[in-house]
Formats: structure tokens, sequence, C-alpha cells
């Protein structure tokens, strides 16, 4: 079987989550990567691409229209790839949840989404009800399009291979969409998915002054990056790229520390598979308990000063 993955890239570099997809696509077959993007950039990722574990072959997209990944551009490119390949793996990112869907239409297959177990060449487990179950799901399609949770597979190794470059092109510019900015804040922390340590704050902190003087020093200590509940991102207290849950970012660290956060099943949804879990709450019966390994019954705004202090 061969395997095409689209690589989401930055500065050059080769995304964590992509480390994760080619992961995945190992267990169907051959792994071919997609680099689209222009100039140097995309070069110097095609390159380092080339350099991942278990990818056979690099194929660069250099064109000016796939600089920001436009999905009504990539699609296409993907779509007149695709006769070579049995299957095509997206990571489920913002990028890959808008490319995916789009190329499964134009291909008139069915997509799988949030992959997170290949059981066979045409049977995945997946997350449903918030992922309060996974389901197995088998494709009929002679190709597949799948969307895959990174925080379900390892990452390959970046290092190891020596894949071949090659050129490939597609239309370009379809001059459906165009760029016009991004707004991205700039952080010295952790990215939040691939944080090893995540702390995060609920709506118990009460105000984004309280958030950052609470939540940040204990982070800052740890080396950790620092994420939310949907209730104090909707509150103001922390900015919407912290959320962590259903309808927000999917981690699974090697700790996870919530702060003064209830524990409705939207937010563990999101943060459920970490190694371990350490709950701070003053509400002993708090849902957030049974997730938990370790819990801490109290008032946040003692115990988490404290605990940065002695750390
Ligand atoms: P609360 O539920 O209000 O909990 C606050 C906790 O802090 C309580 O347990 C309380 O005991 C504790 N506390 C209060 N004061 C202190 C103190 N001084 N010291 C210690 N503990 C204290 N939520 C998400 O997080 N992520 C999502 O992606 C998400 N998606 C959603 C999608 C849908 C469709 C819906 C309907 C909801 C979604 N939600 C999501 C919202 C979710 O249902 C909860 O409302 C939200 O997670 C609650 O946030 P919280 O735990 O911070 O607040």
């Amino acid at each position: 079987m061969s395997v095409l993955v689209l690589v989401e890239h930055e500065a050059g570099v080769p995304k964590d989550a992509s480390l994760s997809t080619i992961t995945a696509a190992q267990k169907l077959g051959d792994v071919h990567a997609l680099v689209a993007g222009s100039g140097a950039e995309a070069k110097q990722a095609a390159d380092a691409t080339a350099k991942i574990a278990g990818v056979a072959k690099v194929l660069l997209a250099d064109n000016a229209a796939y600089t920001n990944m436009l999905a009504e551009n990539v699609a296409p490119l993907i779509v007149g790839l695709a006769s070579g390949y049995d299957a095509l793996l997206f990571n489920a990112t913002s990028i890959g949840k808008n490319v995916a869907p789009r190329v499964a239409a134009l291909l008139d297959v069915m997509q799988v989404s949030d992959v997170l177990s290949v059981e066979g060449p045409d049977t995945f487990t997946r997350p449903i009800y918030a992922g309060n179950a996974i389901a197995t799901v088998k494709s009929s399609d002679a190709k597949k399009v799948l969307t895959v949770r990174g925080t379900a597979f390892p990452k390959a190794a970046a290092t190891g291979g020596s894949a071949s470059v090659e050129n490939a092109s597609g239309a370009g510019d379809t001059g459906l969409s165009s760029y016009v900015g991004a707004e991205t804040s700039k952080s010295e922390r952790p990215e939040l998915t691939s944080a090893k340590v995540v702390v995060s704050g609920g709506r118990a902190l009460g105000s984004s002054e309280e958030f950052h003087r609470v939540i940040d020093p204990l982070a800052d200590k740890l080396g950790a990056a620092v994420g939310a509940s949907r209730a104090a991102v909707d509150a103001g207290y922390a900015p919407n790229d912290y959320q962590v849950g259903q309808t927000g970012k999917i981690v699974a660290p090697e700790v996870y520390i919530a702060v003064g956060i209830s524990g409705a099943i939207q937010h563990l949804a999101g943060m459920k598979d970490s190694k371990t879990i350490v709950a701070i709450n003053k509400d002993e019966d708090a849902p957030i308990f049974q997730v938990a390994d370790l819990g801490l019954v109290g008032d946040l705004f003692q115990i988490v000063p404290d605990l940065t202090a002695k750390l």
C-alpha cells in the first residue's frame, strides 16, 4: 500500500504533529511525504522531511500559492497526486481538518476523522461522543482519506532517513481564496499540543490578572505550556488558543495540572490521555478527581503559590 502524508511545517521545520502522522502512515505502507510551500523555507522543510525515519520519498510542491497552506489551493494539488496512492493522511489540526474534507469530497470518498489507531489497511479506531466511546470503523473506499490525532501516535524520529526529494506541481492558485494575514500569539513557552507538562487554569481563577499571576509562575518553574478551560477562555481570563478540550486542543502530556477546573466531559475529552493528571480543586467531589492520579483538595490561591515557591 502506498501512502501520502501532507507535512505541515513552519520556518523550514516539519511540525511534531506530522511526525506522528508519519508513524500512523507507516502502519499502512510505503510513506511518501508532500511538502507544499514556497522558496527556501519549503526547500528546507523538504530536506528535513527527507531525514525523517520511515519516509521513502518527499514530493516538494514549490509555488507561492502554497505558502500559507490555503486549503482551496492545496486540496487540488493533492487530488492531482492521489492516483498514485491508496491512502492520503493529514494531521487532525486546523490545516489538516481544512484540507482533508476537500480532498475527500473531490475524490468522492468518505473521510475517517481523528484516527487513534490503525487496525488494518481499511480499519481504524476513532473517538465518538467527545471521546467517551471509541468506534472501530472500516472503510470500503478504494482510497482512504484520514486525519490522524497526533497524541495517539509516537513521533517518527526526525533523523535517520535518507529519502529522495522530487518536485511535484499542481494547478497553483485557484483564485478561490486569498491570504490576508495571521495574528498569532508569541510565547517563550513550549507549544501546548507538544509540551511535556501543561498547567491549565479554570474559571476559579476569577480574572485574567489572577490567571497569569497564579498559573504563569508555576508553568515557568516547570517549563510547562499553559492551557485553560473553555469557561476561563470565554470569560477572557486566557486567550482562545489556550483552550483544552472537545472544542479546543487535544493534549496528552507527561503531566497535566488542572487548577480550579471542574472536569466537565468536554474538558476531559482534550486531556484525559495525559500520562499523569494532577488536580487542584477546593471541591473534593469535583469530577476532575475521577480522572486524576494525584489530587490536592484546597484553595488554589494558597496551594499553587506554595507549590511554586517550593519548586
Ligand atoms: P467550572 O465548571 O465553573 O469549575 C470551576 C472549578 O473550580 C470548580 O470545580 C470549583 O470547585 C473550583 N474552584 C472554585 N474556586 C476554587 C478555589 N479557590 N480553589 C480551588 N478550586 C476552586 N470546556 C472546556 O474546558 N473545553 C472545551 O473544549 C469545551 N467544549 C465544550 C463544547 C460544548 C459543545 C459544550 C456544551 C461545552 C464545552 N465546554 C468545554 C464547557 C464545559 O462544559 C464546562 O463548562 C467548562 O469546562 C467548565 O470550565 P471550568 O472547569 O473552568 O469551570
